[in-house]
């Protein structure tokens, strides 16, 4: 006899954005052990979907039951739709970053904890396939330098999100958080801030660009530019000097060399892994909170120096 299927996870997508059509949709419609039967969105359609303009109203419903949400909506309103789903028994995908602040996530993990449920606080770029490579062959390594190159062109990557310039929408930290949450997962110690510089735009809330100076526990130095208004080649890269040779992870990870050799590529699997993620922590009742991408972050708006820019038009 044929074993039985295990019944998917009946998900609902919220915000249905750039990254919910180039990455969540294609993803879960790959992975068996999701099922997707809703979507909210204000604005945009989905054929032959379930749609709703509200997540309350999804969540009231009688028609569609839901086990899970995925928030794609910016960082501004995703605490209080990540309350409102797991105070209806959800299990809550957040994408990066998990909030507009740090309190917003602890009280996220905290309402999860308490109903047993799972909450996972996604880092996609932790899935590029350079990444975890980089990690193991740091471990046996003494860091003794860093320099972390995220320079893109907001008008390319990020056309008509006005939200990111607002409070709370991060400005240059939108991707560069992305480079935090690598540096966090492969470098083998702790870094601080020692100094920063933000350049705001003057009809802007948040930075179109950023110098920061971290070190680690040991006192090497981590260097970060940061640039929204990059043109020509863009660069995603991070560069470790260690004892013994130099790491390079390129293309947001995707690519890592070591003394100059390509060791590793593939293809992008990063959202297929966050969702083979997602499915295995709700299996296991499990939970993914680590706030260390945005905990850097936040240390940049605390202690950096700004600096007034050019306004910025679109
Ligand atoms: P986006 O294209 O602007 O889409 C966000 C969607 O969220 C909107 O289309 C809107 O969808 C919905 N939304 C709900 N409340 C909103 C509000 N108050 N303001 C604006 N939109 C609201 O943004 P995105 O690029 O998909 O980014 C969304 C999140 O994913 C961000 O946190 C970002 O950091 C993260 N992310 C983006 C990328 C990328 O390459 N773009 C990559 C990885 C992660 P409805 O009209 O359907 O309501």
């Amino acid at each position: 006899m044929t074993p039985l299927r295990p019944t998917p996870i009946r998900l609902a997508l919220v915000g249905l954005g750039k990254i919910a059509r180039d990455q969540h949709l294609p993803s879960i419609a790959a992975d068996p052990r999701f099922e997707l039967v809703a979507v909210v969105s204000r604005n945009a359609e989905m054929d032959g979907m379930a749609q709703f303009t509200d997540l309350a109203d999804l969540l009231a419903s009688d028609v569609v039951a839901v086990d899970a949400v995925a928030l794609c909506t910016p960082p501004q309103p995703r605490h209080a739709l990540a309350h409102q789903a797991l105070a209806a028994g959800k299990h809550v995908m957040l994408e990066k970053p998990p909030g507009a602040t740090l309190s917003e996530v602890e009280d996220l993990r905290r309402a999860a904890a308490e109903r047993g449920l799972t909450l996972q606080a996604t880092w996609h770029s932790r899935y590029a396939v350079g990444v975890e490579p980089a990690r193991q062959w740091l471990a046996e390594r003494a860091v003794k330098a860093v320099r972390i190159n995220w320079k893109e062109d907001v008008r390319v990557w990020h056309p008509g999100q006005d939200w990111i310039w607002r409070a709370g929408g991060l400005g240059v930290f939108d991707p560069a958080i992305n480079a935090l949450s690598i540096a966090t997962a492969i470098l083998p110690r702790p870094f601080f801030l020692a100094k920063g510089v933000l350049h705001v735009p003057e009809n802007c809330q948040s930075p179109i660009q950023a110098e920061l100076d971290f070190h680690d526990a040991a006192g090497a130095p981590i260097r970060a530019e940061l640039d929204f208004l990059q043109t020509g080649p863009q660069s995603w890269d991070i560069e470790v000097d260690t004892d013994d040779g130099q790491l390079k992870l390129t293309h947001g990870g995707a690519k890592l060399y070591i003394d100059g050799q390509l060791i590793q590529e593939g293809p992008d699997r990063e959202y297929p892994g966050l969702y083979d993620a997602f499915a295995r922590l709700i299996a296991d009742g499990a939970s993914e909170v680590d706030v260390s991408p945005l905990r850097h972050v936040a240390d940049a708006f605390l202690l950096s120096e700004r600096v007034a820019a050019p306004a910025f038009i679109e």
